[in-house]
């Protein structure tokens, strides 16, 4: 119970679709922990070989008229979600207990319930980051939590980098959630390749994301893509070591980039690519219709 009152620190909690991957158009309601292990400073970079090059939007951006995090423009270059993460913002990030998070959530459903009054459909529940694995502690306490308002979701997605170790409590309240009220767990593994400007042997991880399948649930494997030949030698190469390691989720990749513009261009240039190297072609549904603005 003393885990209820802690405070977890998170960047927002929002009520939209999920707009990537298998689940892209369900309804969603999200909650975006605050911290992450990574940087992805290469995203949309000019000359990804070149970090010296690199520009990067959230170190440099205004923030005097920022007072809130909806109030912050959405970054091209580096993390789109840096605003989860880097220090700069922390103090943006709102502090609550799970308790409080739990009826957040469901405040922003329909009815206040994940199953719609009308349509008798399951709003999802996805957590995303950040890195939430960094805040298993939180993310098990809020399950709780909802769990314990008699209203659970069925269907909970966790969107993880797949570096993070699975903790002996989280795996707890995940075979707990899936035994009691969950009919899905779904992992979301996006395993960060040459497109993020991240290190191949710190997020390449197959031991980890092999132990989340392990676990529990369904999942898939989502990469950044840029079109690069490179780029789809990684993905190949990162693919067959999660397969040998027992991860045999599907494979989805996405145009690199949070502009309509990027998106078209890039899904456009790698269709064929993708359907002939047989794995999905994802782009990023939210950018189209929402802007890839905050609170989407
Ligand atoms: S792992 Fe995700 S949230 Fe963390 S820096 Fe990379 S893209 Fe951003």
């Amino acid at each position: 119970m003393a885990a209820r009152r802690i405070l977890i620190t998170y960047s927002e909690i929002f009520y939209s679709i999920q707009g990537e991957g298998r689940y892209c158009g369900a309804p969603t309601v999200w909650l975006r922990l605050f911290g992450c292990n990574l940087n992805c400073d290469g995203f949309m970079q000019d000359n990804l070989d070149d970090p010296s090059s690199w520009e990067l939007d959230y170190k440099d951006a205004d923030l005097s008229d920022v007072a809130t995090m909806q109030d912050l423009p959405v970054f091209r270059r580096g993390c789109d979600s840096s605003y989860s993460w880097s220090k700069r913002f922390r103090h943006l990030a709102p502090q609550e207990t799970a308790t409080e998070i739990a009826a957040r959530l469901r405040d922003l459903l329909p009815g206040r319930v994940f199953r719609h009054p009308r349509s008798g459909q399951d709003a999802h529940l996805a957590i995303t980051g950040g890195e939430p694995m960094m805040r298993q502690g939180a993310i098990v306490a809020v399950l709780a939590a909802l769990r314990e308002s008699g209203d659970a979701p069925q269907f909970i997605t966790v969107e993880t980098n797949g570096t993070r170790p699975l903790t002996k409590a989280f795996t707890g309240e995940l075979t707990q959630m899936l035994a009691s009220t969950t009919k899905e767990w779904f992992w979301s593994v996006s395993p960060k390749i040459r497109t993020s400007g991240e290190d191949w042997d710190k997020t390449i991880r197959p031991d980890i994301v092999g132990a989340y399948a392990a676990a529990a649930g369904t999942g898939q494997l989502k990469y950044v893509i840029d079109g690069d030949p490179r780029t789809w030698d990684e993905v190949e190469r990162a693919t067959e070591l999660y397969r040998a390691a027992g991860v045999g989720f599907p494979v989805s990749v996405m145009p690199v980039g949070g502009r309509v513009e990027d998106q078209h261009r890039i899904a456009a240039e790698n269709a064929e690519q993708a359907i002939q190297r047989g794995y999905n072609l994802a782009p990023r549904v939210h950018c189209y219709l929402f802007g890839n603005a905050l609170g989407t």
